[in-house]
């Protein structure tokens, strides 16, 4: 069986203190109902170290929401992908539609990150997904194949032991609306195709695949139902323990 991972993604929500409430709360959640699901949290950079120490005898992990491309240097208010490792850090969020666009982040610039994130042997949760009106135009199958032979395609097959894909359609992100079960599970199946046809079926068939786009604990157990659904990245949803926890279960 494929791993089942659902992520929080906290964005610029939650101070040190509101994120060890969260964290503290659903980690004896998380204990008590031994969900199937690895879950994922994603505080913000300098929440990081405290959140860490919060769950290190916890089954719950913390990921980090982006990450410089570079080593070290004059890059200011930036973070390097050790500076992750060194305080117990080993997942990242990269290519969140955000982050490509509010930020500008586009194809190089993210497989410059995840070649980063590799060298410093971290999890890579790497976002895809197409904006609505490259759907309305029929383009979307085009759009998360480029995007992802254009961030990934230049690694080794071996490297996605350590990815995660995330399709989060963006006219689906906050909006409350939330592509169809059949929706994402046909764009899900196109997406392992592509990975098949490039890395073979081995490959395909271990990689995570996650919806995001307004999941919420009363349609996930239908969306992650579907064959090539392998978990969700949850954003308003993830700030609240019931919520998450409703979806968190969703496989149980
Ligand atoms: C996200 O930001 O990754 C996300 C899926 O947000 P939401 O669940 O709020 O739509």
């Amino acid at each position: 069986m494929r791993r089942k991972i659902v992520a929080g993604n906290w964005k610029l929500n939650l101070d040190i203190n509101q994120g060890l409430e969260l964290v503290k709360e659903l980690a004896k959640e998380v204990a008590e109902k031994n969900p199937v699901a690895e879950v994922v949290v994603t505080p913000s950079f300098v929440n990081l170290a405290g959140i860490v120490a919060e769950l290190k005898d916890s089954k719950i992990e913390v990921a980090a929401q982006n990450v410089n491309e570079n080593k070290n240097g004059a890059f200011t208010g930036e973070v390097a992908a050790n500076m992750l490792t060194a305080i117990g850090v080993e997942k990242v969020i990269l290519g969140h539609s955000e982050r490509r666009a509010i930020y500008g982040e586009d194809d190089a610039l993210l497989a410059k990150k995840v070649d980063a994130a590799f060298e410093n042997n971290m999890e890579v949760i790497f976002c895809i997904g197409e904006q609505l009106e490259e759907r309305k135009e029929n383009r979307h199958f085009d759009v998360v194949s480029e995007q992802i032979e254009k961030g990934l395609f230049h690694l080794e097959a071996k490297a996605f032991d350590k990815i995660v894909l995330a399709y989060e359609p963006v006219w689906a992100i906050g909006t409350g609306e939330t592509a169809s079960p059949e929706q994402a599970q046909e764009m899900h199946a196109h997406i392992r195709k592509v990975i098949d046809t490039k890395y073979g079926v081995e490959v395909a068939s271990k990689l995570p695949i996650l919806y995001g786009g307004s999941v919420k604990p009363a349609n996930a157990k239908e969306i992650f139902s579907k064959e090539d659904v392998d978990g969700g990245l949850i954003g308003g949803a993830a700030l609240k323990v019931e919520d998450f926890m409703g979806i968190v279960t969703a496989f149980n």
